[in-house]
């Protein structure tokens, strides 16, 4: 049966979340406690629908799977060769070939002394036998086939049944994000259809004034859209249903009812643009007006505003992620924080992207009291060791350094200059961006 009802009912305001964490002060967060305090407002969502395997890819399975079946279900060969058993294989190491086991179809017998069987790949290992010798390491004349002395050991080539998943045993636990590895594993298990959590919905625009749909024709002091662009392409590759609502002007009636189309359209609303300390914009006001909304001003470089929220719903919430305006700082924000926030929405099980270390190429200068990401190209050094250089300008509009980049130089919290050839942490794109 389908079900796919998402559902979020806060049980804390934001305020008496902040109040929870040591040391919160929304002006000066650091980027753990944006974490922290993100796992305590956004929980996983409800809901489950069964689908077909070539359905299930990304999406995340809702119950364990319990392998029904042992695979492989027998023994059998792993290489076209001659089975036998290693035993009796008879001091002048020739052998009588006495039939022929195919994929498939097995040989019928029961192996005598002296006796040996051609089997091919994933044939079942003919009763009496346990070794398979390769066919290009063996001498043959007529039906006698000659085996040099020492090339072969006992229980050679044999796939043992159940070496991949024995019946009973745990295939795939709840929280797993079905790759290509894990839909071939239920198909090889004869299974057809699994449980997945709901599609995540996430609604999105971007607002500014001097903000430009493609389309429109350039004019002075306007910038064309790109946010949309990005923050569509990492809803995507995540597996989210993207609802794209444009671009939203800075006018109050606009904004409202983008905002409420939104929540009753999604589960999360990403907003980018407006939140910035000094902005001229209704943005804010609109986030405040519609929801309990925090704004955070984050220890970090590029995307120090940030607002985050729930908008009622009905009986329901829906999260809001009010992203800064610049280009890159979208993106890092969105790879810091939405990210994590959304898998775990998803009922994603998954660690932490594991940080890579590579030696700086120069010197990254940097004041402890911030988190720092720059747009780093790693690459493989002479001597084998990983290295990674800057794109250059880190300015946060500057959009081309996400395209050169392979990874983020992440420069934690306390951590002061780094010199050349120091090592420093990176988070790699992992085929996100
Ligand atoms: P804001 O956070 O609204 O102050 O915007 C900061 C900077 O980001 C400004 O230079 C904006 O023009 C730019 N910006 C805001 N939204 C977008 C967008 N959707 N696409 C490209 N640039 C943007
Ligand atoms: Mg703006």
């Amino acid at each position: 049966m389908t079900c796919a009802l998402n559902y979020f009912l806060p049980t804390a305001t934001l305020a008496e979340i902040g109040d929870k964490l040591s040391g919160y002060d929304p002006q000066a967060l650091s980027a753990d406690a944006v974490l922290a305090f993100l796992e305590k407002m956004v929980p996983p969502l409800n809901g489950k629908e069964d689908v077909a395997i070539f359905q299930a890819l990304d999406r995340v399975l809702a119950h364990d799977v319990i392998s029904p079946i042992s695979v492989p279900p027998h023994d059998n060969s792993a290489m076209d060769g001659y089975a036998f058993n290693f035993q009796s294989l008879p001091r002048g190491q020739t052998l009588q070939v006495t039939g022929t086991a195919f994929a498939g179809k097995a040989w019928p017998g029961h192996l005598l002394q002296g006796q040996c069987v051609k089997i091919m790949t994933g044939a079942i290992m003919p009763e009496g036998s346990d070794t398979v010798i390769p066919q290009e390491l063996v001498h043959i004349e007529g039906d006698t086939v000659h085996i040099a002395a020492g090339i072969v050991q006992s229980g050679d080539n044999r796939r043992l049944c159940g070496e991949d998943l024995k019946a009973g045993q745990s295939a795939l636990p709840s929280g797993t994000r079905l790759g290509p590895a894990a839909c071939g594993l239920l198909a090889s298990l004869g299974i057809q259809q699994v449980s997945v959590k709901p599609r995540l919905r996430v609604a999105y625009f971007s607002t500014g004034n001097e903000i430009l749909s493609l389309g429109q024709a350039p004019r002075e002091g306007a910038v064309y859209d790109s946010n949309r662009y990005t923050v569509h392409g990492m809803l995507t590759r995540m597996g989210c249903e993207v609802i794209d609502m444009g671009v939203v002007c800075d006018e109050p009636t606009l904004l409202e009812a983008a905002f409420r189309q939104a929540a009753m359209q999604s589960d999360v609303i990403i907003t980018s643009g407006g939140v910035s300390v000094g902005e001229a914009d209704f943005t804010k006001a609109m986030m405040k007006k519609l929801g309990d909304v925090a704004f955070w001003r984050i220890a970090m470089r590029p995307g120090r505003p940030m607002a985050v929220g729930r908008i009622p719903q009905g009986e329901r919430s829906c999260v809001l992620f009010g992203l800064p305006g610049n280009p890159v700082a979208v993106m890092v924000t969105f790879l810091a924080f939405v990210r994590p926030t959304l898998e775990r929405m998803m009922g994603m099980h998954r660690q932490p992207l594991p940080l890579l270390k590579a030696r700086s190429q120069e010197v990254l200068r940097k004041k402890s009291g911030r988190t720092e990401y720059q747009r780093g190209i790693v690459s493989t050094s002479p001597n084998g060791e990983l290295q990674v250089i800057t794109t250059g300008n880190q300015g946060s509009g500057v959009l081309s350094s996400m395209v050169q980049a392979n990874g983020l130089i992440v420069l934690h919290h306390e951590q002061e200059t780094t010199q050349i050839g120091e090592w420093v942490d990176v988070m790699m794109f992992d085929g996100h961006l």
